[in-house]
């Protein structure tokens, strides 16, 4: 589990990489109460050593607190108490320059693709195999286009990053650099789920449940209370019965819940009441 000591990312386990590569790249420490906003970017660089170094040149002029690998490897360039350089002129909601505010997660990602006869190829000229490449429109952007898919790692990491620095600071918003700069940048891009993770970290919503009942790691066993239970076609009293209703005793298995409703599997399938189940 990822954790913050001495405004440091520790994983607990042991099992994230984290290294510590403190950049000249900063300015003095937050104001009180902040930071409280997280922004994501991704980095447009061929790998996460490059890209760190860079952050760490004077010359480049910029900065982050994190830069996450592919692997789920994770360079902090300076502690989060401190301001970093990797908004730029940015507004959102009354304030601008987001770097008084903002932790910026750098991921690594090489962003938009160019389409060639080869294939798809970053900016720095590198092969991206098809199934690394998401085609999808900016929310920007008037067309489709390749961009570079991010790992599955990266996202599972940064989830936990934010999920971390929420506990830590009380953030209270996950922004693109897009959003902030929409006059100037593209990152994280249409190829990051930015909603739906600020929907789990913000909201604690699971957007990713599977619409169809076909999980087995969903499945949880219950038996009906009630001495007939009736077993509708959807989760509402005004749907039709699948069946006759399940008496007393019966044993199901939920496979997946909403709004007081489990859709079970007996002999048959159906949607019932969950105030007549009981966990068994
Ligand atoms: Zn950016």
């Amino acid at each position: 589990m990822i954790t913050i000591e001495q405004h440091k990312l520790v994983d607990t386990d042991g099992k994230i990489k984290i290294s510590f590569q403190e950049t000249p790249n900063v300015s003095g420490p937050f104001n009180a109460g902040l930071p409280d906003t997280i922004i994501i970017h991704y980095t447009a660089g061929s790998s996460l050593t490059s890209s760190a170094k860079w952050l760490q040149n004077p010359a480049a002029n910029a900065s982050a607190h994190l830069v996450l690998g592919k692997t789920g490897e994770i360079i902090q360039l300076a502690p989060f108490n401190v301001r970093t350089w990797h908004a730029g002129r940015s507004t959102w909601k009354g304030r601008s320059g987001l770097n008084q505010y903002s932790i910026g997660i750098e991921i690594d990602n090489a962003g938009p693709l160019t389409q060639t006869p080869e294939g798809y190829l970053t900016h720095f000229g590198k092969k991206v195999e098809n199934k690394d490449v998401v085609l999808a429109k900016h929310k920007f952007d008037s067309s489709e286009r390749g961009w570079e898919a991010y790992t599955p790692q990266q996202l599972q990491v940064v989830e936990e990053i934010c999920q971390a620095l929420k506990a830590a600071y009380g953030i209270k918003e996950i922004l693109g650099h897009d959003d902030i700069a929409p006059s100037r940048k593209r990152d994280p891009g249409p190829a990051f789920p930015l909603e739906s993770l600020q929907g789990r970290v913000m909201f604690g919503r699971n957007e990713d449940l599977p619409d169809e009942p076909d999980d087995e790691a969903l499945i949880d066993a219950a038996v009906v209370f009630a001495d007939n239970l009736n077993i509708r076609s959807n989760p509402s009293t005004n749907a039709s019965m699948v069946s006759n209703p399940l008496s007393k005793g019966t044993k199901v298995r939920i496979l997946k819940s909403q709004g007081g409703w489990s859709y079970v599997k007996a002999d048959i399938e159906g949607w019932v009441s969950n105030q007549w189940l009981r966990n068994v």
